[in-house]
């Protein structure tokens, strides 16, 4: 791809609701024309799968795989072979992230169209193409992505708001990060995930993420601590999923991401998750770019107020010293898009920048 070229890619087809399952079999039918589908789940998701068709819906056949929780090239292979006759027509993939990537691996292999259901709005991959592969150590050890986006990405509400509040608020720290991250990536050229340059969109996609999450995202923790999705609870899985999604994919992202190659070599911050490291690579990202302390102030204090992470201890992480927090530094700027800022961004900015608002965050 001509990277003076914009390019952004989408799923063919978007549905989000309450009982927004109940379409499992006229979507498979409909938008992959398929009569038998190799679901990969996880297990504690497989019921939603395992109960026959009902009265009116159309005939297609489905066979649950159950998911053994870490996504590496041996879990795809054994989950392959398990495909029986008749031969799937498409791929579905339920549950969390891992079980997600290691479907878009499945269906990659076997060359079949891919419906997405994630049943946590934890992280913006379920719209995407790229694939985080595992090696048995649990370190990621290669992206490949597919062909072309997810076909169908099938969100249930009513399901979403049964996860654990934790994963709602790690997606609104994957989502909140994209506004400051895409706008950056655009003005820096980085080449996005679909190998050209970001679109207006993405930017577009981004803000309405944000401003989405600023203003709903009480709300929406509180729909879910009650189990009934409500229209602030569906803006804010709208955002997290799908503009999130899109925004990064064909947008591009900096240092929030970034910062994930220093956090996550560090054995302190095994338990923590995605969304809540980049929300506090978000805060030293703004350190970096020198933003108004008013404005990190006031991001700091909606992280306060619905429980994502401020400071390193929250991450599991002890207070950097200099050297650590250039080590941290260093790895981030091995992330392509954080090493196109270079030389205008350094290490040593983003290790001060870290150092500061360790400070000033305490
Ligand atoms: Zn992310």
């Amino acid at each position: 791809m001509n990277t003076s070229t914009a390019v952004i890619g989408f799923p063919s087809v978007y549905i989000q609701g309450p009982n927004a399952l109940q379409q499992l079999r006229v979507q498979l039918h409909q938008s992959l024309n398929a009569q038998h589908a190799l679901v990969v789940t996880d297990p504690v998701v497989a019921h939603l799968f395992e109960a026959p068709s009902a009265a009116g819906e159309p005939d297609v056949s489905l066979q649950v795989l159950h998911f053994s929780g870490e996504c590496t090239g041996a879990e795809v292979q054994r989950l392959c072979r398990l495909s029986h006759q008749p031969a799937p027509q498409a791929v579905v993939g339920a549950g969390g992230g891992k079980a997600l990537d290691v479907a878009k691996a499945v269906s990659l292999q076997l060359n079949l169209p891919l419906m997405i259901v994630p049943t946590a709005a934890s992280s913006d991959a379920p719209t995407s193409r790229l694939i985080a592969l595992y090696d048995e150590q649990h370190r990621i050890v290669a992206v490949p992505t597919l062909r072309r986006n997810p076909d169908v990405v099938l969100v249930d509400t009513g399901v979403i708001a049964r996860a654990p509040r934790r994963l709602l608020v790690a997606g609104i720290g994957d989502a909140i990060t994209k506004r400051h991250e895409v706008s950056r990536a655009l003005e820096a050229g980085v080449v996005n995930y679909c190998g050209g340059k970001g679109t207006g969109l993405s930017l577009l996609l981004a803000e309405q993420a944000y401003n989405t999450l600023r203003r709903d995202a009480v709300g929406a923790l509180e729909a879910q601590a009650r189990g009934e999705p409500d229209a602030a609870f569906e803006r804010v899985v709208e955002a997290a999923v799908l503009y999130s999604g899109l925004a990064f994919e064909s947008g591009g992202l900096c240092i929030a991401h970034g910062l994930l190659r220093g956090l996550t070599a560090q054995a302190e911050t095994q338990q923590a998750l995605h969304g809540e490291l980049v929300a506090y690579g978000l805060l030293i990202q703004l350190r970096a770019f020198e933003h108004d302390e008013s404005e990190i102030e006031d991001l700091m204090h909606f992280y306060r107020e619905i429980g994502l992470p401020t400071r390193c201890q929250d991450i599991g992480l002890p207070v950097p010293d200099a050297s650590q927090a250039l080590e941290l530094a260093e790895r981030t700027m091995t992330a392509p898009y954080v090493a196109a800022w270079s030389p205008r961004l350094q290490a040593s900015h983003i290790a001060q920048a870290l150092l500061t608002h360790e400070q000033r965050a305490a």
